[in-house]
């Protein structure tokens, strides 16, 4: 099945299109699996192509294998009480837009807007507000170039999935480069641009040249590395190699090398299965080639990798292939979060398990880190002090950039599973950077 490095993408969407079902591989799901695909792809955004499909999933392992719950919905990702819902809704014959109502209702209770994205991030221009910026940490400011809102394949974890859903005024989208770099300009403090969607490498190199000459050519000299997150590498390698831009994005990324910036490939890759394959080392050689670093991250998640066994191997293969890793994450309390979540002291064994696998070259890596309201909050560990179990926690990025390397103190407790889960240590009744924040806004 393994096609050697040639291929044409072809896209397999449920709603309006419904070509899902022309997926070969399907035959080895039974009834019900395909209907419940169905039945949660109204409500969590559904989104696969050819090469998920024949080289990532092996589809003897079905339904358990990691790349298909990656991608493919199943019925554990809603709550019983929802899919009910959505099954009865589809089986009463309701028409489409009564459907989709049902289905909107169900989202809104998905937390669809984690960690104050909504109200405290969006930059200003004297009054005007840019929405296709977030500018939360002091040296990096997030860019969602409007043409970069959708990926390849969606992520069934996926915190970004109001902006696939049409949940229209969540989508983060500006057109003009143009305020972006006066807002560079004028903020002489950010260092870091981060290209960011969606998956900014869906866009071809016809527009995303463009955002870059107009940055590159803007000369903003605070501005230092240029990075973009993206799935590309994990969902769709032939962008670097058979894609018809495939030549012209590599060579637009030599440009920003060229012109003196730190250009960072932000790779997002859950499993070493997306590090295997013929095309993804092909495609990564084709990246590093242009000069560009390439680093590393991913959630910790339940039913894909929740195994230091898995993050060791991941890791290694990185390294490898002359890789970053940067960081582990923790699987954020939004969609599906109840079939991936990991609490946070179980997600710290992982890590640390991991990471007395392998030598000091892969732990550049950090983690495990949850992208908070009040900045990047790393798990440091459980210890015991005065016989009490305490768990460790640090600032990795602060909203405050005063928090960053602050270590602070919460009461043990195993089941919690994000920052608002956990109670300060030692009887304080607030974190000490809550006196700035309220966590429940
Ligand atoms: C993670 C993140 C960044 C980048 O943080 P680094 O630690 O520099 O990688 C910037 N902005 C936001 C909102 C983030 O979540
Ligand atoms: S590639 Fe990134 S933005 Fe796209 S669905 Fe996956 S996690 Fe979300």
């Amino acid at each position: 099945m393994n096609n050697p490095i040639m291929a044409k993408s072809i896209t397999y969407q449920s709603f309006a299109q419904h070509n899902y079902k022309q997926i070969p591989q399907l035959n080895y799901l039974n009834d019900e699996q395909i209907r419940d695909i169905e039945i949660v792809s109204h409500v969590l955004p559904f989104k696969t192509n050819n090469y998920v499909v024949n080289e990532l999933i092996n589809w003897e392992n079905v339904p358990d294998d990691p790349i298909y719950t990656l991608t493919f919905p199943k019925k554990e990702m809603l709550t019983d009480e929802h899919y009910n819902l959505m099954k009865k809704v589809i089986e009463s014959g309701a028409s489409k837009d009564e459907i989709k109502k049902a289905a909107h209702a169900i989202r809104l209770q998905l937390n669809p807007h984690p960690a104050g994205q909504l109200e405290h991030n969006i930059p200003m221009i004297e009054d005007y507000k840019l929405t296709g910026m977030q500018h939360k940490y002091r040296e990096t400011v997030l860019f969602f170039p409007s043409q970069g809102q959708t990926c390849h394949a969606y992520c069934s974890f996926c915190f970004r999935w109001p902006q696939f859903v049409g949940m229209d005024e969540w989508k983060f989208a500006m057109r003009e480069t143009e305020l972006l770099i006066k807002y560079l300009q004028e903020h002489k403090e950010v260092t870091d641009l981060l290209f960011t969607g969606g998956d900014p490498m869906i866009m071809k190199n016809k527009i995303f040249s463009t955002y870059i000459d107009a940055i590159l050519d803007a000369d903003i000299p605070n501005l230092q590395t240029i990075r973009i997150g993206t799935k590309v590498l994990g969902y769709w390698p032939y962008k670097f190699i058979t894609d018809d831009d495939a030549d012209d994005t590599l060579r637009t990324f030599e440009k920003i090398v060229k012109s003196g910036k730190n250009l960072a490939i932000m790779a997002h890759f859950n499993h070493p299965v997306e590090l295997s394959t013929k095309a993804v080392k092909k495609a990564i050689k084709r990246v590093l080639q242009t000069g560009a670093q390439i680093r590393t991250q991913s959630p910790v998640m339940k039913n894909i990798n929740a195994d230091p066994k898995i993050w060791a191997a991941m890791w290694r293969k990185q390294v490898n292939l002359n890789c970053i890793p940067y960081y582990m994450f923790v699987a954020r309390d939004t969609g599906a979060q109840h079939y991936f979540k990991v609490p946070l002291v179980e997600a710290w064994e992982i890590f640390r398990k991991a990471y007395q696998q392998v030598s000091g070259i892969c732990r550049t890596v950090r983690g495990p880190s949850m992208s908070a309201t009040p900045g990047k909050i790393q798990i440091l560990g459980v210890s015991e002090t005065g016989g009490k179990k305490i768990i460790t926690l640090r600032f990795l990025q602060g909203r405050n950039p005063d928090w960053a390397a602050q270590p602070f103190f919460a009461e043990f407790d195993e089941n919690a599973a994000w920052l608002t889960d956990l109670k300060p240590a030692f009887g304080d009744d607030k974190f000490f950077f809550e006196e700035e924040i309220n966590l429940f806004q």
